[in-house]
């Protein structure tokens, strides 16, 4: 089979031949259909963060497909099962957080595309438990961003306990940003876009924006003062600014949920006013089995909508600047 391997960090993925994965017990070989490009892969593809993959290694953690493969002791799919393989690859099911609702925190938990081979490939080897039904209706290529920018965003704006009237400010409207804008309107807010290209801001005010704010000519959190100061916002651009400037955004009693990664990102706070002003800031990491099962269930009624390019696998280098330079439209999805 066809993959893109990272051989060292910040150089060119490599297409290269592997041996299609063979499901072990309780595990599938899914055949991809579609492979969202997600920031977080060009991060591990760079060797970003503290915590580093091993190359070489297939990055991707965006992957819908069907079953193509069933290892022994595997009752919940069957072959053709439309699925989709999500960041978390594994998790324990028997530590505290597994047992009270937060598999995304497991200790033991395995990372697609980071940890284990990921979905820039033509199939993906998932333990079964972990790979997610797509339910009827929702195309493949849809429900590849769902299953990491959809479910990412939509935790964190549940996290940020987004209440009917608040103001939301969502920084950063690209591959995340474009869908937490959408559940921030679902969940009942006043959303204010914030971004840094022409594209995105008329991209966020197409889908329902109420404001939206031009970092490059705008001081954000000046903007968000000026409407009362932002009950929640949600930090999704990779860049530092941007956290300083939401979190100087909020109202007295204002929740800024940090979901971006910026390679050695810090945000810095006053202790004094954080104090004073009640302020939380919350730390969110991706989503569990069953808010993906929501995202897919508010996709499959219309609620949300997912905007994207395909392009061939084969592109994933030139995919990955389009990225880097603000020109992909919202997500790219590649298809193997
Ligand atoms: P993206 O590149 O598609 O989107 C980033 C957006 O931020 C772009 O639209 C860009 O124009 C905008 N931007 C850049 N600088 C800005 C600024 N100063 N102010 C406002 N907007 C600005 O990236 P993505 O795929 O949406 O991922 C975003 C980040 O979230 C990455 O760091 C990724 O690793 C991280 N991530 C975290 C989780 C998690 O669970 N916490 C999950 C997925 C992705
Ligand atoms: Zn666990
Ligand atoms: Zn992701």
């Amino acid at each position: 089979m066809k993959a893109a391997v990272v051989h060292k960090f910040g150089q060119p993925l490599v297409i290269e031949s592997r041996p299609i994965p063979e499901p072990g017990p309780g595990q599938v070989t899914v055949r991809m259909i579609a492979s969202g490009l997600c920031h977080t892969d060009i991060h591990a593809a760079h060797g970003d963060w503290p915590v580093k993959p091993t190359p070489p290694f297939v990055p991707g953690h965006e992957g819908v497909g069907t079953v193509h493969a069933i290892g022994p002791g595997v009752s919940s799919l069957s072959i053709g099962d439309m699925v989709a393989t999500p960041w978390l690859g594994y998790a324990c099911g028997e530590c505290r957080h597994c047992l009270t609702g937060w598999e995304t925190l497991c200790l033991k938990q395995r990372n697609s595309g980071y940890s284990v081979d990921g979905c820039y490939a033509e199939y993906y080897l998932a333990e079964a438990a972990f790979a997610s039904k797509v339910p009827d209706g929702v195309n493949p290529f849809d429900a590849a961003p769902l299953t990491c920018a959809g479910v990412t965003t939509y935790k964190a704006v549940k996290v940020g306990n987004v209440r009917p009237a608040d103001l939301v400010a969502i920084s950063g409207i690209g591959g995340l940003g474009h869908l937490a804008l959408q559940y921030a309107k679902i969940f009942g807010g006043t959303v204010a876009a914030i971004d840094i290209t022409d594209e995105k801001l008329q991209l966020a005010k197409e889908l329902g924006a109420d404001i939206v704010i031009d970092a490059r000519t705008e001081d954000p959190a000046a903007v968000l003062q000026s409407h009362g100061g932002a009950d929640v916002a949600v930090g999704l651009a990779v860049d530092d600014k941007s956290f300083a400037a939401a979190y100087a955004g909020l109202r007295r009693g204002g929740r800024l949920v940090l979901v971006a990664l910026p390679s050695e990102g810090t945000l810095s706070i006053p202790v004094f006013n954080t104090v004073l002003n009640g302020t939380s800031v919350i730390g969110s990491i991706v989503g569990t089995r069953a808010d993906l099962a929501d995202v897919f269930a508010l996709h499959a009624l219309g609620r949300t909508k997912v905007i994207y390019e395909t392009r061939p696998l084969t592109e994933v280098n030139e995919s990955i600047d389009e990225v880097l330079h603000g020109k992909a439209r919202a997500r790219i999805v590649l298809e193997p």
